[in-house]
Formats: structure tokens, C-alpha cells, sequence
């Protein structure tokens, strides 16, 4: 892809969906800039921007594969950082009962914390892309707007000018309202209440721990909502989630958190908790809805303007999709900026297009996992509860 002669881009965000917009468009612009509002620190540790990244979180395959292509090496890298190679049957899932599943995640299943895919994808892109520049402790706190264009970005009464902005702002974005503020339409918003609450807490892995390494275990839905999860993450330790739906918190306090993970459909949980002093309190962490900004029903958008990543759709973290939707919504902007070019006025109209279609299924499945789920019931949730 050749890249047009001084076009650049602003990505508003150094979170999973930047660092992935950042690397598709360092090919095909000259400079590419990514601000963000939090201190970035050098060690993979959690930061304010990002509260979602204390709890378990895994990367799908579909999200391993795109960020392998992207920055080939990347999985030696992670796990030379302490990221825990997962075993075929690496993925314990029960449900309710005696109904379990022991599945094989592929030679490249990797786990590890938030923070260290984070810093790792971004040290990688900085090395490797040299097009690409991030500013940290910079929040935007508005767009320019010209002739109808968004023409770059406004940092603290300075502007700052540029052929496209990505806001990668995560789930509470304010751009888009500040669009609508200014006369453009407002995108339709889907809300599917799940009432989520999760506490999460890191414990030492010692060698004699159970075998496999991820567990996810749910709770049987027809009496409640409660799950946990426990991934290994480098570091030797595990981080555990225990969370539930509709105002049923896991506790704070040790001893009731610990009877919480007791409720579970086996022990597995309860007894790594039971038997090592954790390394932090309960951590917390509440959300109220899955939620849709349906940005492929505008019918008018400012050129030079886009969102990406929980921006656009946020989803009941059960599912583990949030990363690698992102990812294939930047690999959909890749393909809608080959086709159209970064200025065209069709740009964000063929993203949008292209992105729903990535987020359409994770949104069906969120909306569709039925008791957890309150509200309306969209079209085709019977039978997706059914299969
Ligand atoms: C509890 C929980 C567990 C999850 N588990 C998983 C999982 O297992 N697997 C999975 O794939 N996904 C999971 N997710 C979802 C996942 O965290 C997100 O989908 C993913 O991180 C993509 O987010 P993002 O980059 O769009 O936004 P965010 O991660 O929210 O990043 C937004 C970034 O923008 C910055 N920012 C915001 N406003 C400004 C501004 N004005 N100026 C400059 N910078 C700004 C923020 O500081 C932040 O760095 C989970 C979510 C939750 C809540």
C-alpha cells in the first residue's frame, strides 16, 4: 500500500482498540499519532483509563490471529514476558451440573494479564512501526470542525490538524455526543441490561495447582447467574473473577468472597482460594447494560471522523469477545481505506457497514444468554438459547 504523500491520522486512545487502529493505518498514511489521557506506564501494570484491565481477561482466537499478522513474533515475545502457553483441554468450562467441556484452544493460546498484552502489543508497534508516535498524559477535549469535516483535534485551546480522526475512546466516549451538539445526527443506542458485578482477586500459582489452565465456571442459569474464572497470568500467579448478574455482588470481604466461589459447579475456584494468602484486596468492577451505538444507520457523519472498538459496541464481558472484535474492526478499516481513501466522503459510511457486521454476531450472542440478560428480546434469541 503506498502511502499518500504528508496524510496523517490522530487515534484517540492508547487502549487494545487504538494500538490495533494505530498499526492498520500506520499503512496507509505517513505519520500516525495516537493521544491518550492516562500516564503510560512502562511496567504491565493496570492504569485509571483502562479500570477493565485488573480483571481476567482472554484473547480469542480470532483476536490471537489477527495480532500475529499484524506483528509477527508477538506470541514468542509474550510469553518470553511470562504469559502461561495453554495446554490442549487448557479451557475447563462448566455449566451447571455435571455438563463440562475440556477444550483444546490451539498451540497459540496464551494467557497472561490485561496490562501485559497491552504494554507488549504497544512496545511491539512502536518498534516496528516508526511512522507511529504516542503522546501520553494528553486528553482531547474536543474535534475541529470545518465545512462540515472534522479537521483534527482539540488538546487544551490547542489544535491540533490531521486528514482523519479514530476515536478509540472506549465504551464512555464523548465524541459523538459533541457531534450531535453540533448538529449531526446521533447514533441509535442499543441497551441490553445484564447489572454486572465483578470482584477480582490475584493469587499466587504454585507448581501442584490444578492442571489445566483456564477455568470458567457458570453457575446453572435456571437458579442463578453467579460464574467465575481463573486464568494464570505471568508472574506465577492466578487472577480470579467472580462475578454475577442483576445485583448479586461477589463480596469484598475475604472470607464471603471465598463462600461466593463455593457456589460454583466445583471446588477448583474456592480451593486455590482457600489455600494461599491473596496478593490483592477485592478488586470491583460494575456494568450496567451490553451496549450497541448502531453508527451504521447514520445518515450523515462528518468526513475525517470515525469511533472503533467498545466506542462503537460493548459487551457482557462473559463473552471475552471485546478485543477481538476491535481487531476485526480494524482489519474492516484497513479494507474500507484501500477501497475508498482516507478522505473520501464514503469512508465512514463503508466502515460502519462493515464494522456492524463484525460486532452483529458477538451482539447477538451477548443479547441472546438468556436469563442474564433484561429487556426486550431481540430477533433469533429463542433459538440461539436453544442451540
Ligand atoms: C470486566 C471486563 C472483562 C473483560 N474481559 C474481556 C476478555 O476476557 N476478553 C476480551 O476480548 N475483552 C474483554 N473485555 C472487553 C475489553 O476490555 C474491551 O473490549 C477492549 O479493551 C477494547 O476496548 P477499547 O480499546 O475500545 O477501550 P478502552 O480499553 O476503554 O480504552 C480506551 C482508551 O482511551 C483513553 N481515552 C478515553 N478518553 C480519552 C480522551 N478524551 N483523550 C485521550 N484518551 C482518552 C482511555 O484512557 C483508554 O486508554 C472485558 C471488559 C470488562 C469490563
Amino acid at each position: 500500500m503506498s502511502k499518500r504523500q504528508g496524510s496523517s491520522a490522530i487515534v484517540i486512545g492508547a487502549g487494545m482498540a487504538g494500538l490495533m487502529t494505530a498499526r492498520v493505518l500506520s499503512d496507509h498514511v505517513e505519520q500516525v499519532r495516537i493521544l491518550e489521557r492516562d500516564r503510560l506506564p512502562e511496567d504491565a501494570i493496570p492504569r485509571s483509563g483502562v479500570p477493565q484491565g485488573r480483571h481476567a481477561h482472554v484473547l480469542l482466537a480470532a483476536g490471537q490471529w489477527v495480532l500475529d499478522g499484524w506483528f509477527p513474533g508477538l506470541a514468542d515475545e509474550l510469553r518470553a514476558e511470562g504469559a502461561v502457553p495453554l495446554d490442549a483441554g487448557g479451557l475447563v468450562w462448566r455449566q451447571g451440573g455435571a455438563s463440562w467441556t475440556a477444550s483444546d484452544l490451539g498451540s497459540c493460546a496464551l494467557s497472561m494479564s490485561r496490562p501485559l498484552l497491552e504494554t507488549t502489543v504497544r512496545r511491539r508497534l512502536l518498534r516496528q512501526r516508526p511512522n507511529v508516535v504516542i503522546t501520553d498524559e494528553t486528553a482531547v477535549d474536543s474535534l475541529v470542525l470545518e465545512n462540515g469535516r472534522v479537521a483534527g483535534v482539540q488538546v487544551d485551546g490547542a489544535q491540533h490538524r490531521t486528514g482523519l480522526v479514530v476515536a478509540c475512546s472506549g465504551r464512555h466516549t464523548r465524541f459523538l455526543d459533541l457531534l450531535a451538539e453540533r448538529g449531526f445526527p446521533a447514533p441509535d443506542v442499543s441497551a441490553v441490561g445484564i447489572e454486572m458485578a465483578c470482584g477480582t482477586r490475584v493469587v499466587p500459582r504454585l507448581p501442584d495447582d490444578v492442571a489445566r489452565a483456564v477455568a470458567v465456571e457458570v453457575d446453572d442459569p435456571a437458579q442463578s447467574h453467579r460464574m467465575g474464572m481463573m486464568v494464570p497470568a505471568e508472574g506465577n500467579r492466578w487472577i480470579i473473577t467472580l462475578g454475577s448478574f442483576h445485583d448479586d455482588a461477589p463480596p469484598i470481604e475475604p472470607a464471603a468472597y471465598e463462600d461466593f466461589a463455593r457456589c460454583l459447579p466445583s471446588p477448583l475456584i474456592a480451593d486455590v482460594l482457600a489455600r494461599t494468602e491473596a496478593l490483592t484486596p477485592v478488586l470491583t468492577y460494575r456494568m450496567s447494560t451490553s451496549r450497541r451505538r448502531h453508527v451504521e444507520r447514520l445518515d450523515r457523519t462528518p468526513g475525517g471522523f470515525l469511533v472503533l472498538g467498545d466506542a462503537i459496541c460493548s459487551l457482557n464481558p462473559l463473552h471475552a469477545q471485546g478485543m477481538s472484535s476491535a481487531a476485526l474492526q480494524a482489519q474492516a478499516l484497513s479494507r474500507a481505506i484501500a477501497r475508498h481513501g482516507l478522505t473520501s466522503p464514503h469512508l465512514a459510511r463503508a466502515f460502519y457497514r462493515q464494522a456492524a457486521t463484525v460486532v452483529d454476531a458477538p451482539w447477538r450472542l451477548a443479547a441472546a444468554v438468556d436469563p442474564c440478560t433484561s429487556g426486550p428480546e431481540s430477533a433469533g434469541t429463542g433459538l440461539i438459547n436453544r442451540y
